[in-house]
């Protein structure tokens, strides 16, 4: 066992993770599963909140639909993990500890980094100020909050990504009063095949969502936006009822959404950890931060590296990295070496309001398959994945190794020498 707190005779290693949300929750129930009967090891679960926010359900909380009240403490209890809720303000990696509130520090021997990310609201003038984003189910609510006062007008959501997408859909279903408008620089499922892109398209132009691709937000005003210069799209796109601006104008709007780009904690860039230029952390192929080997980085806060690429933010790619986190740190604990993480993408759900879906099959490297599916089995299959990670955890808890399978990405991930 590595270095750890002496307490009498014994010596303890703790292991603190920082974040509850899909990945940290899948660092610490398996962790607590595999270290059940071994003494000397306190795993200890710092989260904002003691509610499990469901991120892939925020564009629901922001159009004011109700969420099941999932509480961290109580799936923790029983795993002897303990809990600690409050915000993290700093982490020292010199001196292994990390601040609470700035009143409480935590010690660590072994650290996992779940804090997640945002959309990246910082490099465009007035994002932060008068941008709504989904990025925690607070700032979910204060959309729904001036939603539900709009009686009329128009919502701009700024990120024609597929978080875009579905908050567009789902407020345009919502409220069809409103005048929703999405602007981006790629087409709406711009990564899809052309029928699961088409059938995407056509549920937005159904939902009344007027949809502007090839632009840029450049600057967010309180009660408009502005466009920069068109982006040349690679194919000619015509978008059906597409918003006619010429490039530079301004669109009026009563309340603006921002989905596009992404913003991580300056946590882990403040305490000297390696990290990229979104300030994720850099790992080695075992999760572990390449300038401090004592730190893992799990889910849409990590860099990690695969055959194709950089990993992108995912709730399917952030839960396997907190099981192996967990796993990596059972094996090195037991004086063994941990192995390298590897992962391929599997498919692409989307849904498009209540009531449609698309579903992308894909490749281990996230690019499309020809299958996809449509309409309500669409539907379903979007539902079942959403609603899927909580209970899975629970069975984590009984039976550690079921949630330890996800598709390794074959030959798209395969290291020559690697085990
Ligand atoms: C609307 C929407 C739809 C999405 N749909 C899909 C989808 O269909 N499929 C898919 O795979 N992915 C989807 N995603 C992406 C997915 O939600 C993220 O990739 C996933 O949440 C990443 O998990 P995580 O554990 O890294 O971070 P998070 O789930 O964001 O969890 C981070 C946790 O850390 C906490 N935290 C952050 N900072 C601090 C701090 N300083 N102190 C204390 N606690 C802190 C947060 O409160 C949170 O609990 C969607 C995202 C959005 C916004």
């Amino acid at each position: 066992m590595s270095a750890g707190q002496r307490t009498g005779t014994a010596t303890t290693h703790r292991v603190v993770i920082l974040g509850a949300g899909y990945a940290g929750m899948a660092a610490a129930v398996q962790l607590a599963a595999r270290m059940k009967r071994r003494e000397g090891v306190r795993v200890t679960v710092v989260n904002a909140q003691e509610r499990f926010t469901e991120r892939m359900r925020l564009h629901m909380t922001a159009t004011g639909q109700r969420l099941a009240e999932l509480s961290i403490p109580e799936l923790l209890e029983g795993t002897g993990v303990q809990f600690v809720r409050g915000w993290v303000t700093a982490v020292d990696a010199d001196a292994k500890s990390v601040r609470i509130d700035d009143d409480r520090v935590l010690h660590y021997d072994t650290l996992v980094y779940g804090l997640g990310g945002v959309a990246g609201t910082s490099a465009t003038p007035g994002a932060e100020d008068h941008a709504y984003t989904l990025g925690s189910a607070q700032d979910a609510e204060l959309l729904a909050a001036r939603l539900a006062q709009l009686g009329g007008g128009t919502v701009v959501v700024a990120g024609s990504g597929l978080t875009g997408v579905e908050a567009a859909a789902e407020i345009a279903e919502r409220y069809p009063r409103l005048s929703v408008v999405l602007l981006g620089r790629q087409e709406p499922g711009a990564a899809m095949n052309p029928r699961a892109k088409a059938y995407l398209q056509a549920a937005l132009d159904r939902l009344g969502v007027r949809v502007r691709a090839g632009v840029e937000v450049v600057k967010v005003l309180p009660d408009a936006v502005e466009l920069a210069d068109a982006v040349e799209l690679p194919d000619a796109v015509e978008l059906p009822d597409a918003v006619e601006l010429a490039d530079g104008e301004r669109i009026a709007a009563d309340a603006v959404l921002w989905t596009s780009g992404t913003r991580v904690s300056p946590l882990a860039a403040a305490a000297g950890l390696a990290v990229d230029e979104q300030g994720r952390i850099l790992t080695d192929a075992a999760l572990r931060s390449v300038s401090h080997p004592e730190v893992y980085a799990i889910g849409d806060a990590a860099a990690i590296r695969q055959g194709y690429g950089v990993m992108h933010g995912t709730c399917q790619g952030g839960m396997p990295t907190g099981v192996h986190a967990a796993l990596s740190i059972d094996r090195v604990i037991r004086g063994r070496q941990p192995k390298p993480f590897r992962f391929g993408y599997y498919h692409t759900p989307v849904s498009l309001g209540r009531g449609d879906a698309v579903v992308q099959f894909t490749r281990p490297d996230d690019s499309p398959r020809r299958i996809c599916l449509t309409g309500r089995t669409a539907v379903r299959y979007k539902e079942t994945v959403t609603a899927s990670p909580w209970p899975t955890y629970g069975r984590m808890k009984k039976m550690p190794a079921s949630g330890a399978f996800w598709p390794r990405g074959g030959r798209f991930t395969r290291v020559r020498g690697a085990r």
